[in-house]
């Protein structure tokens, strides 16, 4: 073999969700990017029913934002009631557009998703998708990887080689093993029935809200998909075998307090167990894991699919910037000290939000882990910022906000502002600064003054400070007031 032969700068295993993502973000950066993915359709079985606003910024991002949102149904929120419908905890979620651009919480099918973002990667100019392709082993050396890859149509095995490989190969990931290190169970495991119904008339009594049915003999979840699907999840108990529960009159008898044959259709329905892990290496050399192959959560908060659309927005464009260099060990550390922090914070409140769902005492859960407000309990929406990471070493008085989501203002010629700027880094000052930046060296920046785009004033304003630099992903990598903070964050450097 030509060990100087690099077919790929990067290779992903899997095609899912977050395998989806990060290939059409390195796309958009201009990588040669090969995805490989075993199985020759879209995964069927019900799963993720919901995303947040920042995930649908980064599908914007993508190009698929406006199809996709035709695809949803905006959610008002969640409750948790009790076994007589009286409600614990209340999660409203506006229905108005919020600072990001979008609705903070929408519905969704998840094929459609995962169709849209296939439909997106024929069309990248250095993508290349292959299905019924099973990544078998990784080998890494010095300056690159070789890809072990069986053709399971022709059941032919071949090797590729690669700069950098990452895993985006779901809760069994082979990429995960190979990299080696503990994975933290964080101690929720149940085991649910998921049941996708087609309503075959309307059926307004059903409501728009998720309910969550704290009832401890039987725990279940109503969910409002987009147009006429409907999902039901209910927890099973020790000793209720799967292939039993799966069993049309099984599923109907546990639908029968709001539904039956003569409203819908089963449509799909899937035993899961439940399980929280997180892995404690997410990185080995060149070889890196995000989704679910890096965490699990509890759906309960239906920020599974959510996470590992963070970690490929957050490691696209560092891989990017490795590319183009090679000392990349600093830029790649901080993808799993960012990333894993914020990751823990969704695990950890899902899993409270599981033991609200599943306990004998409700309000005693509700006591020690949810504000009140006024009576009832009110829960707010979780804003985790990231781990230390990029940014962390300049001046204190600069990273106020470091690792925070800017805000997504309309401009001046009503075009958003992550449309307007792309998937770069963007630096925003009150000041017109006379900063040169070495081509050869470091990353470009898009300077804006908001002497030319007066819209931004708002967002300094907010921030409370003169000049913002703002990395592909978003975030913030830090502030700066005085002219020679602006300056100093205006020569920001990954080298
Ligand atoms: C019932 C349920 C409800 C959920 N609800 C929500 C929700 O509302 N919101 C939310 O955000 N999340 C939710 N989730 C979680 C969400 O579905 C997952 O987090 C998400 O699908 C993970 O995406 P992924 O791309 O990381 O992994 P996967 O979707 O598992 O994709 C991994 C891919 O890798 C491929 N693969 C594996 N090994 C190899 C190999 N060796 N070679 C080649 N290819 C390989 C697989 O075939 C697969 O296509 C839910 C999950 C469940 C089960």
């Amino acid at each position: 073999m030509d060990v100087n032969r690099i077919d790929f700068d990067v290779v992903i295993v899997g095609c899912g969700p977050t395998g989806a993502t990060l290939a059409n973000l390195l796309g958009i950066c201009g990588v040669n990017v090969l995805i490989l993915e075993k199985e020759n359709k879209i995964y069927p079985l019900p799963r993720a029913v919901h995303f947040d606003d920042e995930v649908m910024r980064v599908f914007q991002t993508i190009g698929i934002a406006e199809e996709l949102e035709k695809k949803t149904h905006v959610n008002p929120g969640m409750r948790f009631v009790d076994n007589q419908d009286n409600v614990l905890l209340n999660w409203p979620r506006p229905t108005t557009t919020g600072k990001h651009g979008w609705n903070p919480s929408y519905r969704f099918h998840q094929p459609d998703l995962e169709e849209l973002l296939r439909e997106r990667l024929s069309q990248q100019k250095t993508v290349t998708m292959q299905s019924e392709q099973e990544v078998i082993s990784v080998k890494e050396n010095e300056e690159f990887i070789s890809v072990l890859v069986r053709d399971l149509g022709r059941n032919k095995v071949r090797s590729i080689n690669t700069k950098f490989v990452v895993g985006c190969d779901g809760a069994r990931s082979i990429v995960r093993t190979l990299i080696g290190g503990e994975v933290e169970d964080l101690g929720f495991r149940e085991r649910w029935l998921v049941v996708d119904v087609l309503l075959k008339k309307e059926m307004p009594e059903l409501g728009d809200f998720t309910i969550q049915y704290c009832d401890s003999e039987r725990p279940m979840t109503y969910c409002r998909s987009p147009k006429n699907r409907r999902r039901w999840e209910i927890m099973l108990l020790d000793g209720e075998a799967n292939s039993e529960m799966m069993l049309p009159e099984k599923v109907w008898s546990f639908l029968g307090r709001w539904i039956d044959k003569n409203d819908a259709d089963l449509e799909r329905s899937a035993v899961y167990t439940f399980e929280s892990r997180l892995s404690q290496r997410w990185r080995r050399g060149r070889m890196m894991i995000a989704g679910d192959s890096a965490h699990l959560m509890p759906p309960f908060m239906g920020q599974g699919m959510c996470a590992g659309i963070r970690d490929a927005t957050n490691l696209a464009w560092k891989l990017s910037v490795a590319l183009k260099t090679k000392e990349f060990n600093g830029i790649l550390d901080t993808y799993q000290s960012e990333r894993s922090s914020n990751v823990r914070t969704y695990i950890e409140t899902a899993i409270r939000l599981g033991q609200l769902i599943n306990t004998h005492d409700p309000k005693g859960v509700l006591e020690i882990s949810e504000n009140k407000n006024g009576g009832l309990a009110t829960m707010r929406s979780i804003y985790p910022i990231l781990g230390e990471g990029v940014g962390s070493t300049l001046p204190d008085n600069m990273i106020h906000h470091r690792g925070l989501i800017v805000s997504q203002p309309k401009l001046m010629d009503s075009v958003y502002f992550d449309d307007k700027y792309g998937y770069n880094h963007i630096f925003i000052s009150r000041v017109a600064v006379d900063i040169n930046r070495s081509k050869d060296t470091q990353e470009p920046f898009v300077f804006i003054t908001t002497q030319n785009e007066s819209s931004l004033e708002e967002l300094l304003n907010d921030l409370g400070t003169n000049a913002v630099l703002i990395r592909p992903d978003r975030h913030i990598i830090g502030t700066a007031s005085s002219v020679k903070e602006i300056e100093l964050l205006g020569s920001f450097s990954y080298h």
